[in-house]
């Protein structure tokens, strides 16, 4: 059984499309698109040896690899212009799924669907997409083994965010996700009451400081803390 995470990601996928998955690993995204009839065919990149080995194995093991095409290179350097429809890049960090999709910005051509999913640092993930031409449209924040993940899908069109110039500011919608802060669910509280919790420790450690030094990250703190105080 895999994950709920990746399952939650796989559900997401539109039925029939091509799919990468670029950072695949055990490549257990692309078993469960092609085992479900959600995919038509789906590749599995890996920068590492090692997890492309897993993957390729992996897919041998339940016999797809007429289906699932393992590859072994960095990011987007796997997939050739128009040959998929959905990029999946998930279980990494926001920077690096960001400096992903600027290394290989002109493979997302013909691209239909984006779905992402950043294990920190999501607010980097939804300005990128912002700023180049993807219009953010769904989201989703779940919990599993104490752990709690975001998934943003995007597809290409109108870079505008949903409920802006309403009750929020373009910045507070970026670094919570529009469609989050707007289903305000009991998993995205706990999530920002988890984040407070660590900043009110950051503020004890440095009013403790009494350096000069601090004065402006502790300013920067208080002022994120008030932000999160008002928002949950
Ligand atoms: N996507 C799977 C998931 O969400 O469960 C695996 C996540 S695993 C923590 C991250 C994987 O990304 C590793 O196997 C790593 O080798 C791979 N990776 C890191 N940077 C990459 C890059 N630039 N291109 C392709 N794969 C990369």
């Amino acid at each position: 059984e895999i994950s709920q995470r990746l399952r939650t990601i796989g559900d997401m996928v539109e039925q029939g499309h091509r799919v990468a998955d670029i950072g695949s690993d055990h490549a257990y995204l692309p078993t469960y698109l092609i085992q479900k009839g959600i995919a038509s065919a789906c590749i599995a990149g890996e920068v590492n040896r090692g997890p492309w080995q897993s993957a390729a194995r992996q897919v041998r093991s339940v016999g797809l690899s007429e289906r699932i095409d393992v590859r072994l290179g960095d990011g987007l350097d796997v997939i050739h212009p128009g040959e998929v429809d959905t990029v999946c890049i998930a279980g990494m960090g926001g920077s690096l799924i960001v400096s992903i999709l600027d290394k290989g910005i002109e493979k997302l051509a013909g691209v239909t669907q984006l779905l992402l999913a950043p294990n920190v640092a999501s607010p980097l993930v939804r300005r990128w997409l912002l700023e180049h031409g993807w219009q953010l449209s769904r989201e989703r924040i779940l919990e599993e083994d104490g752990v709690i993940y975001e998934i943003l899908e995007a597809i290409p069109g109108n870079p505008t965010l949903p409920y802006e110039n309403q009750e929020r500011e373009r910045e507070d919608l970026l670094e919570v996700g529009p469609y989050l802060w707007q289903e305000n669910s009991p998993v995205l509280r706990k999530k920002w009451e988890q984040e407070l919790d660590k900043l009110r420790s950051v503020q004890i450690q440095l009013q403790r400081a009494k350096k000069p030094e601090a004065e402006g990250k502790k300013q920067e703190v208080s002022k994120k803390l008030a932000w999160m105080e008002e928002m949950i």
